[in-house]
Formats: C-alpha cells, sequence, structure tokens
C-alpha cells in the first residue's frame, strides 16, 4: 500500500536520534515547559527568523492564544477563508470572535486579497492568511490591504514549515504565526504540538502567559489564561525533526517534480508555485473532473489519495447558514475536483513514478 502521508516512516527515519532523546527525557524529572522546550523555542525562533517562538499544545491553540495575545475580543471580526481546515474557524469561534470567510485564488488556493474589501467592517480586526498544502498565501498583497486598513495580520503556517516568499520564511511576515505540530505535518511531533512565532516581544510574552493561566510568577495570574503547555517529549522529538527539516522538504520537492513531470499533459490541473514563493508540498494536491472514480479505482492498485478538503468549512454542518461569507465561487468548486497524492519524504521516488503511472494510464482508459 502507498500511503498519502506516512508518520511512522518518519520515525524510522530518526529513530535512534528520536529514542535516545526521549529516554533522556523520561530520566530527567521534567516532563512539562523544561529545557526541551526552551531550546525548541530558541532553536525555532532562530530558524524561522524572528525573535521569538513559544510552544504550546496544539496548531488550534497557537491560533486561540495568538487571537487572545492580539486583544481580539467577543464579537470583533477576523477574515479568513474557508478552504481550510476546520481548525483555523473553531479557533476564531473560541474566542466569540466571528469568522468571516473569502474565496480563494484559483491558481494557489490561498486567501484572494481582492476579496477581503467586500467584507471588512468596523469590526473586523485582523485576517488570518492561510498559506495552505506548503506555499505562501499573497502575503504582498494581504499585508498590504491590513497595513492600510489597520488590522493584525496572523500567518497560519501549519501546512508550511519551512516554506518561504521572498526569500523570508513564512511565519516571519504577519503580526503573529501559527504553528501546527501535528504528526504528518511538514515539522511533526509524535503527538500533538504547536508553536507560535512572533518578532513582537509584548505579543510573546502574552502568549507565553496565556499558555499557562496567565502567570508570569508561578500561581499567580496576571490574565485569565488557559493550561496549553508543551510536553518535553514532542519538544525533545521537535528539536531532532527541525534539524532534517530544510532536507526534508527537499525531498518533498523532489517527488513533486517527479509528479509534475510524469503527469504533465494531461487533462488535470498540477499545481502551480506563486512567483517569489519557494513550496514545501506539504501535500500534492492537483485538480480534476474525476475525483471520486479516480479515488476509488487507485484504491484497488494499493494507492491511497486524500481529498484536503471534502467539504469547506462554510459547507459543513456545523458552520452552514451561521458563518459569513463572500462568494465561494472557487472554494465550492474545490472540494468535489481537489485529489491529494502521496507525499512525505520517505516516499521513494520510483513510488512516486509508479503512482504518476497508474494515474496516467487510467486517465487515457477512460
Ligand atoms: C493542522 C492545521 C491546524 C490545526 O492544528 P492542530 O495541531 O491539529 O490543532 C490549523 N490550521 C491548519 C491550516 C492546519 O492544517
Amino acid at each position: 500500500m502507498i500511503f498519502c502521508a506516512n508518520p511512522s516512516a518518519q520515525f524510522k527515519t530518526y529513530q535512534s536520534e528520536i529514542e535516545a532523546a526521549v529516554l533522556k527525557v523520561m530520566r530527567s524529572n521534567q516532563y512539562v515547559l523544561g529545557e526541551e522546550v526552551d531550546y525548541l523555542e530558541q532553536e525555532f525562533a532562530n530558524y524561522i527568523g524572528v525573535s521569538h517562538a513559544i510552544g504550546v499544545a496544539n496548531g488550534t491553540d497557537a491560533l486561540e492564544l495568538s487571537m487572545r495575545a492580539l486583544d481580539i475580543q467577543p464579537g470583533d471580526e477576523v477574515i479568513t477563508v474557508s478552504h481550510t481546515a476546520v481548525a483555523t474557524v473553531a479557533a476564531i469561534e473560541s474566542l466569540g470572535a466571528i469568522p468571516v470567510l473569502v474565496d480563494v485564488e484559483e491558481d494557489f488556493y490561498t486567501l484572494d486579497p481582492s476579496k477581503i474589501s467586500e467584507v471588512i467592517s468596523k469590526k473586523t480586526k485582523a485576517v488570518i492568511a492561510v498559506h495552505i498544502y506548503g506555499q505562501s498565501a499573497n502575503l504582498e498583497k494581504i499585508s498590504d490591504f491590513c497595513i492600510q486598513n489597520q488590522l493584525f495580520l496572523i500567518e497560519d503556517v501549519s501546512q508550511a514549515h519551512g516554506a518561504k516568499w521572498n526569500g523570508s520564511r513564512l511565519g516571519s511576515i504577519g503580526d503573529i504565526a501559527t504553528f501546527s505540530c501535528y504528526p504528518t505535518k511538514n515539522l511533526g511531533a509524535i503527538g500533538d504540538a504547536g508553536l507560535v512565532a512572533t518578532k513582537d516581544s509584548v505579543l510573546a510574552k502574552k502568549v507565553r502567559m496565556l499558555r499557562e493561566y496567565g502567570w508570569e510568577n508561578r500561581y499567580v495570574s496576571e490574565f485569565a489564561g488557559r493550561n496549553s503547555r508543551l510536553d518535553e517529549l514532542q519538544a525533545a522529538i521537535l528539536r531532532i525533526k527541525l534539524r532534517g527539516l530544510d532536507r526534508d522538504n527537499e525531498k518533498r520537492r523532489q517527488i513533486a517534480k517527479i509528479y509534475d513531470e510524469s503527469l504533465s499533459g494531461l487533462d488535470l490541473h498540477l499545481p502551480k508555485v506563486r512567483d517569489g514563493a519557494e513550496h514545501v508540498f506539504h501535500l500534492y494536491v492537483l485538480r480534476c473532473n474525476f475525483q471520486q472514480n479516480l479515488i476509488e479505482d487507485l484504491k484497488n492498485d494499493g494507492i491511497s489519495l486524500g481529498i484536503h478538503y471534502p467539504l469547506a468549512v462554510h459547507q459543513q454542518n456545523a458552520y452552514r447558514n451561521r458563518v459569513r461569507t463572500s462568494s465561494m465561487k472557487i472554494t465550492d468548486q474545490l472540494s468535489n475536483r481537489v485529489v491529494s497524492l502521496p507525499m512525505y519524504p520517505e516516499l521513494p521516488l520510483s513510488d512516486a513514478l509508479k503512482v504518476s503511472l497508474v494515474i496516467r494510464s487510467w486517465i487515457e482508459s477512460q
């Protein structure tokens, strides 16, 4: 079976280092927010090119605590996309803030900057740019709009650890940035974990306090926070994988290159790379008119394909008729058309080629 993602293959890549690091933590006397978390925060901040990183429990919390640090209040509006993980929108609602969802660019599947002005209101406080599938949203235009209209720019980098835009790492451009380290992400823990990155020392301090009950000094809350602490075990594992992240992302790009070359000329939309962007292919997503049949038939060949996502947020029972949206022309088409090909650093190039050839002959036989 060729899987779509394969976090256990990644464990094998780093197995001896991870086992040694895990044993060291277990034999220590500090299991939560200790020196592994401190080191990870410094190393990750250096890697992204910001002054501060804060470890939290998961990527959804990273978003929630970032918005709380920005002082986004119940009733405030936050603009983002519907074509994203539900987490992005769930985090907005966890504050009592109101998600306002806009359509995406047809070529890149990221927030369409021209739609922001259609939905902005007096209550709008922030825009969350989601760098979906591994490449940058249109930061040039989104960032200009935010500056002109005094909105905070939050980067949701949960699918694009290590990706760049105009030479800078994603997560170093907005006011604050959030990362999920769920096991299948480009930088994945062996369990849940998340990170926040920012250049702003005031925001960093607030997030740091919010993740532990608003404490500056132990047991004394300066404001109401909660528990979103990061484990030492996960931090130790993430430090090891962070050292290999650029190499792992390079392997993803090599796999993408094979797909690009061997699937060209077919009745498919292959991923496009934005000018100035360096893609890290969290997912390799193509668009076609035969999504379900292709996925069903390739299962019989031992190839597992994915859909990210089968429903946009505004199409889901939990949000339908409730969240405010602009027109969703592109987003509405995507759920029935997107197909994610197997993509993880350990995927042998020969398997990527096999997947392409099977897809090619399937399409040619239709
Ligand atoms: C995975 C993901 C999240 C949520 O992260 P969790 O760690 O699962 O809470 C948020 N946004 C995007 C775009 C994601 O892909």
